[in-house]
């Protein structure tokens, strides 16, 4: 499987990249990872028709922004949207006149699925979805696609939620909002040690850093520093950027 990184950034979009949008081309389905600004590119890499979920991971406009384009896409197979509990309120306050158009009038279909914390097993594939710990409710998710683990958390702090979630992964894809040894205990968030310290006890077998603060990490040299400090507890890491594909 395929894991196609097409916004990068945390906050908001700079010459660095987009704010954050991951998509993963599986066998059975396409999943989408947040819709931030870089959702635009996902045309060039939606290409079968296969069944297509949006797993939203909170509601920080750095992660929703992009909802605003869905009529750019035309998704024959509809589209199926992955929220915490509560969060089909929050989508219809946002994705709707005067904002956007809203669901209803989009040429496919659009339904919105409220996820409880634990395990699913109505999709195609695997999921288990934890709270995080961030300035607002938050969901990490863990993914199983037959013998592949990808575990998605963005915008937290250390918790136990995140290590659970990335245990024995095949891949991590884990924040790095905060600079070398930075912290913040009112809008947690993680630095390139943390994030390589979970990676460590949970024993995954890839990290990827993405999420970069646009402000703190406003160059790319400073993403490749976070890397090497990483590199320092963990081995197997990796910046990631937009336009940059993982082979799982
Ligand atoms: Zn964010
Ligand atoms: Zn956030």
């Amino acid at each position: 499987m395929k894991v196609v990184f097409l916004g990068t950034n945390g906050w908001y979009s700079s010459e660095t990249g987009h704010t954050t949008c991951i998509l993963l081309d599986t066998t059975e389905s396409y999943v989408i990872l947040d819709a931030g600004s870089g959702i635009y590119k996902i045309t060039e890499h939606i290409r079968d028709n296969k069944p297509i979920f949006l797993f939203l991971s909170h509601f920080h406009f750095d992660h929703i922004c992009g909802l605003h384009i869905l009529n750019k896409f035309n998704f024959d197979k509809g589209l199926v949207i992955c929220c915490y509990k509560g969060g089909r309120d929050i989508l219809n306050t946002v994705v709707r006149q005067p904002y956007t158009l809203p669901f209803e009038r989009l040429s496919y279909r659009v339904m919105i699925n409220e996820l409880d914390e634990g395990y699913h097993n109505s999709f195609p594939f695997k999921v288990e979805c934890r709270k995080l710990v961030h300035a607002t409710d938050c969901l990490g998710y863990r993914f199983e696609f037959g013998t592949k683990v990808i575990t998605f958390c963005t915008d937290t702090g250390y918790c136990n939620s995140i290590l659970k979630l990335s245990k024995n992964a095949d891949l991590l894809m884990a924040e790095c909002a905060l600079a070398s040894g930075q912290k913040s205990v009112v809008w947690p968030h993680l630095n390139p040690e943390e994030a390589a310290e979970i990676a460590k006890r949970s024993n995954v077998k890839r990290l990827a850093l993405v999420h970069f603060d646009a402000v703190i990490y406003n160059t790319m040299d400073k993403r490749r520093l976070a890397e090497k400090r990483a590199k320092e507890i963990f081995e197997s890491v990796v910046i990631a950027n937009d336009g940059m594909v993982l082979e799982i």
